[in-house]
């Protein structure tokens, strides 16, 4: 037995046999062609691909060269050595003409069988140069494999297993068999990552950062997760198997208790309703929002429409997309955000040049201005659906008033456009803007007067304010949403938003934390957007306390001068509320 830790992710508890995902070896499939002329395509397609690799090893030694001088440029002479390898091109294309092979499964396969011979050698410079072949190698297959949207293909299981990989993205989730995964561990990552967002929303328990666990973790073995915890524990015995069953069954038990009262309102004891809201990350997701009471859409993440398919959405398709979502949720309301692309969520659909830092890079609605395309045929295929149900519509990632404003110049024309064709849209459509830019926080006051409402997106804002990688696991403890100046910032925007006469909601992770919403509903939100698995848990806190309890308590907190003792101090009065004992409270860990 072993156990290890890492970052809680996702609640609930996973017992099963595992599943080791190496995403290198799925992404590349063996094909086998059935014409010459496919072979013929393939070989160019490997001759090409090498081009290309020493195109880009060159400009990247040239770049070095000016910046840091000869001696750092060496290493790509190396590089460019391994790429001129004879032997690895001529035994790839003979894989290719004889065998009739696809080249990324070819080329994959010497340069493994290259690697075993490297490593098998006594000499240690060569032993060493295994990670320089690996290198140049992968930068030949992106070439080959760039038609790949993501790294993971569909996984079929008879099995149930929990997934264990070094890394996962976001959307990876949707190549796995409905059910399939009964829990997932990844070595990267951290709590507010976008991962970890989609194993919330599905409700699959989660740890991330588990550092080592793809090494120790063997196939088919079995494995406990504690997701609300951060526990990993491989090849459990039998007094751990049976301890983690019972907590399971406890957790399923709490978990069906507050299911069944999905359908009861959310109010405080001293009748004030609160907007509550789900965030919608995949289309799968809307049965799972309805069935748990949820009325509104407070956030639709409508990435997954580039991130799940191999070529863009058509307008066609998105229009369907978002009528069926505002269909079903009718009358409640669906915030469609429009695609806030780029950072962790790459699509190879959009081509983007690698940049040192993609969270604070081309993305969202920077890609949106530049590709006007892209933009006017989204905000076309939303406003058409439009006239389906309650829609309001958001733009992300918004750090100016010039940029706000050349968003809404785009979307007043297209509107314009359609309405001079008499295609309906409805009349009545809120717009907002996402507050998670420092810079759009502090011009609130501006920008309100622009829109109709702000949603404040935690997740960013706190990444951004304190300058912490949201999905580093070595930053986990730094990425804190009760830092005072976090907090100082929501506050100033709610009162820009309430004194401008519009209202505020917020959609980052913090609003499905019991003491985070609490303290949000303090400061004056006047929604709360949040994961699926929060709704029930938020609802019960709301419906067990009076408003004016929250204000007085909030308006204190506010006070302290740490994000420790603001915390403690919220869990101290708040605890007869706030149930401790529920793993929610795990996964949003409250440092005391
Ligand atoms: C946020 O940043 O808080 C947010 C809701 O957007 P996302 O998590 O999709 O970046
Ligand atoms: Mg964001």
């Amino acid at each position: 037995m072993k156990t290890l830790s890492g970052i809680p992710a996702s609640p609930g508890i996973a017992i099963g046999l595992i599943h080791v995902i190496n995403q290198e070896e799925l992404s590349i499939k063996e094909i086998t062609l059935d014409t010459p002329g496919k072979v013929q395509s393939e070989v160019e397609n490997f001759t090409l691909a090498l081009r290309k690799t020493e195109e880009e090893l060159v400009a990247v030694q040239k770049m070095l060269r000016s910046h840091l001088g000869k001696d750092e440029a060496s290493i790509f002479d190396a590089h460019l050595h391994i790429l001129k390898d004879i032997a690895i091109s001529q035994k790839t294309a003979a894989i290719i003409k004889n065998e009739k092979k696809n080249a990324a499964f070819a080329l994959k396969r010497v340069v493994d069988e290259t690697i075993v011979a490297f490593n098998a050698m006594q000499d240690d410079y060569l032993r060493q140069r295994v990670l320089d072949v690996q290198d140049v190698y992968k930068r030949v297959l992106n070439h080959l494999v760039e038609d790949f949207v993501t790294g993971v293909d569909p996984v079929d299981l008879s099995e149930k297993s929990v997934f264990v990989a070094r890394s996962l993205g976001p959307y990876d989730f949707a190549f796995f068999e409905q059910g399939s995964m009964l829990g997932v561990v990844t070595e990267t990552g951290g709590a507010a990552s976008h991962f970890a967002i989609i194993a919330r929303s599905l409700d699959i328990p989660a740890v991330v950062g588990c550092e080592g666990v793809t090494l120790t973790a063997v196939n088919g073995a079995t494995i406990i997760i504690d997701g609300g915890h951060g526990t990993v524990i491989l090849n459990p015995d039998s007094d751990t198997l049976e301890k983690y069953s019972r907590q399971q069954k406890r957790y399923i038990s709490r978990e069906q208790k507050l299911f069944a009262q999905r359908d009861l309102p959310p109010i405080t004891i001293d009748g004030r309703m609160i907007d509550i809201a789900a965030n919608l990350e995949l289309p799968s997701e809307i049965t799972s929002i309805l069935e748990h009471g949820c009325r509104n859409i407070g956030l639709c993440r409508t990435e997954f429409l580039y991130l799940l398919k191999k070529s863009p959405p058509t307008e066609e398709e998105q229009f369907q997309t978002y009528s069926d979502f505002l269909k079903k949720m009718h009358p409640g309301y669906v915030i469609i955000r429009t695609f806030d692309l780029g950072g962790d969520k790459i699509s190879g659909m959009i081509k983007t040049e690698s940049e040192a830092n993609p969270a604070l890079g081309w993305r969202a609605i920077r890609i949106c201005l530049d590709e006007e395309d892209l933009f006017r045929t989204q905000l076309r295929a939303i406003l058409r659906a439009s006239i389906f149900g309650n829609l309001k519509v958001m733009f992300p990632m918004i750090s100016s008033v010039e940029e706000l404003r050349r968003a809404l110049k785009i979307y007043n024309e297209v509107k314009k456009e359609l309405l001079g064709k008499l295609v309906p849209v409805s009349e009545r459509i809120d717009v907002g803007v996402m507050i998670e830019v420092p810079s759009a926080a502090l011009v609130a006051d501006e920008l309100a007067k622009e829109v109709d409402f702000f949603s404040i997106g935690t997740n960013d804002l706190t990444q951004f304010l304190l300058a912490v990688d949201r999905g580093n696991k070595r930053l986990a403890p730094l990425f804190d949403s009760h830092n005072p100046a976090v907090l100082k910032m929501i506050k100033s925007v709610i009162n820009a938003a309430h004194s401008n006469g519009i209202w505020v909601g917020v959609c980052g992770e913090m609003a499905g934390n019991p003491l985070s919403a609490l303290l949000l509903l303090g400061m004056g939100a006047d929604e709360l957007s949040m994961n699926t698995i929060s709704v029930l848990e938020i609802k019960r806190i709301i419906r067990s306390i009076t408003f004016d309890e929250i204000r007085s308590v909030v308006e204190e907190a506010l006070t302290l001068e740490s994000s420790r003792k603001i915390s403690v101090f919220l869990q101290r009065k708040f605890r007869k509320k706030v149930s401790f004992s529920h793993l929610y409270q795990e996964v949003f860990k409250v440092k005391s």
